[in-house]
């Protein structure tokens, strides 16, 4: 769990208060990770406390982070901050996030980002790391994975030591979010719900996050009696329910598809997981037809046959990242998984995306 954080309009003026003590030295710089889309933003940058050598570093979240991002991060960092660092500070969406804190991890573990994408394979502790969510819906803020694109797979690093010690959640920062992708990114937690609510690993601690979200979601989306900052609130509070929700369960169909889409096509999360779950219904029937109606009340319109050309190959490179992601599988459809969910299935269903 995520052990301190602190919600509220504005909180984010909090911050200096908040990492001035845990710097190592005047010398040590705390990190900033900003999604560059604030850049000459300065409603918001000027109120990142630098101090003597923190500096600042804007990233593009068009495409989501790889393996070989962080290492370069890494690398730019040490070769930098010679007598270390104090903290890395992620402000952001998920992409942003994620980065963040794969690269506290990569600070004090050897080797390549790529050698710890799986369960459990970090053996120090990360620096101190602090989350500062722009956009509510992933969850990224309060999970224990940092979702990275490597060589050969698009798979997390999971780990105790992968969550902020940190979070500041101030729904003000998501005003600038634009309705397309507040939807992408928001319909990510509707589908963390559903697909935690509706998994064979769901237990009573999953299913009380995942509830409380599922609920928070259908007034944000279906309901006309909130006001925008009422949205903001609850949806960021939705975000980090859901993704407490699948922290103690499992994602499933969509996320393992969505995977494919993306490690093939580079189609980014949220979208992809809109993608792939309008043609669940077989699924989750009562989320998807949810689903459809959020679609419909917000007037957003899906990309459409976005594999109709691609060859066999291709198809295959997706149905074995797909298939790769067993856990997601079993919580799904349960242990005898592999006997109804077949390559040809799957084929079939990403033709009709
Ligand atoms: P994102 O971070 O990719 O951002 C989406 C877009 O919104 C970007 O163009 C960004 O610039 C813009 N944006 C962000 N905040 C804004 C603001 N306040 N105003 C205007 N524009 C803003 O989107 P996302 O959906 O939050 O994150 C997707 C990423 O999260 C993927 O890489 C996915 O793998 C990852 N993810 C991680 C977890 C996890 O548990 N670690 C869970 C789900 C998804
Ligand atoms: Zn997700």
């Amino acid at each position: 769990m995520v052990p301190r954080v602190i919600f509220g309009r504005g909180s984010f003026n909090q911050l200096s208060e908040i990492i001035s003590p845990k710097r190592l030295n005047v010398h040590a710089p705390f990190v900033f990770l900003v999604d560059d889309v604030f850049k000459g933003n300065a409603w918001l940058t000027s109120r990142i406390p630098l101090a003597y050598e923190d500096k600042v570093i804007y990233i593009s979240s068009n495409e989501e982070p790889k393996t070989s991002q962080v290492d370069d991060l890494v690398e730019d960092i040490i070769l930098t901050s010679r007598q270390g660092t104090s903290g890395i500070i992620g402000i952001g969406g998920g992409t942003i996030l994620d980065l963040a804190k794969a690269v506290a991890i990569m600070l004090t573990n050897e080797g390549e980002a790529k050698d710890y994408q799986g369960w459990d394979l970090v053996k120090n502790p990360a620096i101190y790391h602090v989350g500062i969510p722009t956009i509510s819906g992933t969850g990224a803020e309060v999970s224990r994975t940092t979702v990275l694109t490597g060589p050969e797979k698009k798979l997390g690093i999971n780990s105790d030591f992968t969550p902020f010690d940190q979070v500041i959640l101030d729904p003000e920062l998501t005003k600038g979010v634009d309705t397309n992708q507040w939807f992408y990114t928001g319909m990510d937690c509707f589908i963390h719900c559903v697909e935690s609510l509706n998994g064979s690993y769901l237990n009573e601690f999953s299913k009380s996050y995942g509830d409380m979200s599922f609920q928070l979601c259908k007034e944000i989306f279906l309901q006309d009696t909130l006001s925008e900052a009422e949205s903001q609130d609850k949806l960021m509070m939705a975000s980090w329910h859901g993704g407490m929700s699948i922290a103690y369960s499992q994602v499933g169909v969509a996320h393992a598809m969505s995977y494919g889409l993306s490690y093939l096509l580079g189609t980014k999360h949220g979208i992809g997981n809109c993608i792939v779950f309008d043609h669940l219904s077989e699924f989750y029937p009562e989320g998807v037809s949810l689903f459809k109606e959020m679609k419909k009340k917000y007037q957003i319109e899906l990309p459409k046959g976005i594999c109709a050309k691609l060859h066999d190959s291709e198809f295959d490179i997706m149905i074995n990242i797909a298939l790769g992601l067993e856990p997601l599988w079993e919580n799904a459809i349960g242990k005898n998984w592999k006997k109804t969910i077949t390559r040809e299935k799957l084929k079939n269903l990403y033709l009709k995306m």
